[in-house]
């Protein structure tokens, strides 16, 4: 059986070509599949009832299972989503304001192993296909109705420019078929140079997250191994290069850890790294996890190291931590509920 939301607009031409269906039919699944999102063939009613039954023979419409959805006080909503093989990610959306945000995971674990990320603790599983993350919109959009999604940020399990390929069909989808400008949409990465140069190329106008996180190598290696392979200086080289339309600007996220990365000092060094960047900067208290030795910073410490950040010309905001009380941080959801599926099975 094929899963029509695994084909790209080619491949699903060439499906429909096969059954002698001309290429108007593609556009017509497309925006039922994709603006109208249509649960199964049988709710494509554009198409005639045995034309429906011819096709679902051979295809299906893929859907990613809703295993879980908590809503926290502040609105931030949760979900576990599961995927065909068994495998479980986390999606989150983040009400703000106008804007309605949703973060997408782009693999299923993640091979980076940062030290203060419960993703990165719990190791890799694989990439996931741009209709898995793609699905992530469409599925959340589909139950909070009549709300929309405007705007998408890849910041949920995995580092997409290791899944590069994957994650430029899925920002293709979500802006041909889904609609959502691509100014809307924000990848973040932990530095993945090469990655950078290879994602202006592929999607240019997406605006571009680095999670940078200290501003010596030192500690920057030893909170993110990915540092080792490319510091600071490169990676701020290649952010540099990266081509921004007008007004448009680099994030940096920079999470702030008691003690570590939080001192004037540090503010003062990063705003030396970023001078001549065009960039603002999400201060990101750590949100911390049982399982790992780090501290979140008092609340005046987070204000001092903003306004230092401000008082040096740098646009600073401090990031909420949304969503507490559902463990919204990166990975927890999916370990909880990989804990109760052990404890069950005992
Ligand atoms: N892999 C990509 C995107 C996913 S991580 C990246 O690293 O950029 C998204 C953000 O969550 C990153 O900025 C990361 O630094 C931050 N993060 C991870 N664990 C966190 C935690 N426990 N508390 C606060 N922020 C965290
Ligand atoms: Fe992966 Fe990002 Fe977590 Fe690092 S912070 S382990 S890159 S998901």
């Amino acid at each position: 059986m094929v899963n029509l939301k695994a084909l790209s607009e080619d491949e699903l031409n060439a499906f429909l070509l096969s059954f002698g269906l001309p290429p108007f039919r593609t556009k017509q699944l497309l925006h039922w599949i994709y603006e109208k999102r249509a649960i199964r063939i049988h709710d494509i009613t554009v198409l005639s009832k045995p034309l429906r039954e011819m096709l679902s023979k051979t295809a299906y419409i893929g859907n990613l299972k809703l295993l879980d959805r908590s809503i926290s006080v502040d609105g931030t909503e949760k979900y576990l989503f599961g995927l065909d093989d068994g495998e479980t990610i986390e999606t989150v959306l983040i009400p703000d304001g106008g804007r309605t945000t949703i973060c997408v995971s782009s693999q299923v674990g993640c091979t980076m192993s940062c030290r203060f990320c419960l993703t990165g603790r719990t190791g890799f599983v694989r990439d996931l296909s741009a209709y898995e993350i793609v699905d992530q919109v469409i599925a959340v959009q589909r139950l909070i109705e009549p709300r929309v999604v405007t705007n998408v940020v890849f910041m949920g399990m995995g580092e997409p420019l290791n899944n590069l390929d994957s994650v430029t069909e899925a920002l293709r989808r979500m802006n041909s078929l889904l609609k959502i400008s691509k100014r809307r949409i924000t990848v973040s990465t932990s530095g993945v140079v090469p990655g950078i140069e290879r994602l202006s190329a592929s999607s240019p106008a997406v605006n571009l997250a680095v999670s940078l996180n200290a501003t010596t190598d030192d500690l920057r290696t030893s909170l993110m191994p990915v540092n080792r392979r490319y510091p600071i200086g490169r990676l701020l080289d290649a952010c540099r290069r990266y081509p921004l339309e007008p007004r448009r600007r680099i994030t940096f996220e920079y999470v702030l850890f008691d003690g570590l990365n939080d001192s004037a000092d540090d503010a003062d060094r990063l705003a030396g790294l970023l001078r001549g960047i065009p960039s603002k900067v999400n201060l990101i208290p750590f949100n911390p996890i049982k399982e790992i030795e780090l501290g979140r910073p008092p609340e005046r410490v987070v204000a001092a190291f903003r306004d230092l950040l401000q008082a040096r010309g740098i646009t600073a905001v401090v990031r909420k931590s949304k969503g507490r009380d559902i463990l919204a941080a990166c990975g927890q959801l999916r370990g909880r509920y990989a804990d109760t599926v052990e404890t069950t099975a005992c």
